[in-house]
């Protein structure tokens, strides 16, 4: 159990939710693709006074007296966010993904202008241009698909929405796709209309990190990313770009969008970083995919409709329907039975967003906590033994207790035994 010691003093009922949360994310199988893990020594970073200090501005160009040592935090966090992902420049400031994506914007296109990116039904995420976003409400949105048969992505519709829309910047990377990026095919894509290609890697940075994705540079100008993702941060986001385009995104960073950092997160990258520089970091990424591998297969010979037919990635997609539920049905059935996931829509969805046809799962959670391929195909047959239970609470109740069994076996990173 985590030392809430303090917490307990000043306030017992926070120091309680704190810690159910904490049992909660000891005893169950989780899958939430976005979700993760962090280490130890991330968790142990944020709870720093670096949380006390003010540093609005830049390493030797800052607003407030005293940042001898902030300074040298950020340049290291900037230092090995450069050497692990080969970009020429990284702002580590950007308070989580969504801000590094505003950034983007705020650098690159003035209100009005055209975009494009993967619609959010397909995939895609709010800051790509959906309309009820910032990116959707202030810039012409141009949003492509996926292929109607692969349900990959279809490069001839992409090239022709940007021959025909002519967008300032180019959106890749995803919140809910299952296949790797040609990121060198939109990078001609973008060529053939002057357009930025910006890859945002948000779920899959720890993947690229450790050599298991195709890389976004050099085809991509910009790449933003959340670092606790599949990258095993504490919550925060950055931008990685080629240095031609670094000044405008410092700018658009601060002061564009953002005040002062939050050096206790920008403390936590960096060790994250350091963390992600490592072999065993390689070996994780390795285990992740191969983890994600396991499990479709295992879901498939139990009859479960999977996206794609499969994964290249760390995330599953699969059509909940075609095993008689609704996504919210099966996620909910799955999460009594103490496996966590969300419900999700699924290319050409006929259902609604708050109860879509599909649910997404992820591997980065299990594989952090030492999960590994072997005991994939037990994790899909609870998963399957859940729909099938999803009206019976005893039955749920009794999966539940053996999943809670069965994690006692997996200590987390970051909460201590
Ligand atoms: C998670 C995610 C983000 C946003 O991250 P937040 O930290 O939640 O703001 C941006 N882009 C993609 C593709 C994501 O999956």
């Amino acid at each position: 159990m985590s030392d809430l010691s303090a917490i307990v003093t000043t306030d017992p009922d926070i120091a309680k939710l704190i810690s159910q949360e904490e049992q909660r994310q000891l005893h169950s199988i989780r899958l939430i693709a976005s979700e993760n893990y962090a280490s130890a020594a991330v968790m142990q970073a944020t709870g720093t006074v670096l949380t006390n200090k003010y540093s609005e501005g830049y390493a030797g160009k800052r607003y407030y007296e005293g940042q001898e040592y902030i300074d040298q935090v950020e340049t290291l966090a900037i230092e090995r966010a450069k050497a692990l992902f080969g970009a020429e420049h990284a702002n580590v400031q950007p308070y989580s993904g969504s801000p590094a994506n505003q950034a983007v914007y705020l650098a690159l296109c003035e209100p009005g202008d055209t975009i494009m990116g993967m619609s959010l039904p397909f995939g895609g995420h709010l800051t790509h241009g959906w309309k009820v976003n910032f990116s959707g409400i202030q810039y012409k949105s141009v949003q492509y698909e996926l292929h109607p048969e692969t349900h990959r992505i279809d490069l001839d519709q992409v090239r022709e929405l940007a021959k025909e829309h002519r967008p300032r910047l180019i959106w890749t990377g995803a919140s809910a796709y299952p296949r790797t990026w040609d990121f060198e095919a939109f990078a001609g894509i973008a060529a053939e209309i002057d357009a930025v290609l910006v890859a945002d890697i948000a779920h899959f940075s720890g993947l690229v990190a450790g050599g298991v994705h195709p890389h976004p540079f050099p085809h991509a100008s910009i790449v933003t990313t959340t670092t606790h993702k599949t990258l095993r941060g504490p919550r925060g986001g950055m931008i990685l770009s080629k240095e031609e385009y670094a000044r405008d995104l410092d700018r658009a960073i601060f002061p564009g969008l953002q005040g002062g950092p939050h050096n206790h997160t920008t403390a936590a990258i960096a060790v994250a970083l350091k963390e992600a520089s490592q072999d065993d970091f390689k070996d994780y990424a390795r285990r992740i995919v191969a983890n994600a591998a396991a499990l479709a297969a295992a879901l498939m010979e139990r009859g479960f409709s999977l996206v794609t037919g499969g994964t290249d990635n760390h995330l599953i997609l699969f059509d909940a329907t075609a095993k008689g539920l609704s996504g919210k049905e099966g996620s909910t059935a799955m999460q009594l039975a103490g496996i966590e996931a969300n419900s999700n829509a699924i290319p050409f969805d006929p259902r609604k967003p708050f109860d879509p046809s599909g649910i997404r799962l992820g591997t980065a959670s299990v594989t952090s906590r030492g999960m590994n391929e072997e005991h994939m195909g037990q994790v899909a047959a609870w998963i399957d033994e859940a729909f099938a239970a999803h009206e019976d609470p005893g039955k749920l109740d009794s999966i539940r207790k053996q999943i809670n069994e069965f994690c006692s076996g997996f200590p987390c990173p970051g909460i201590p035994t």
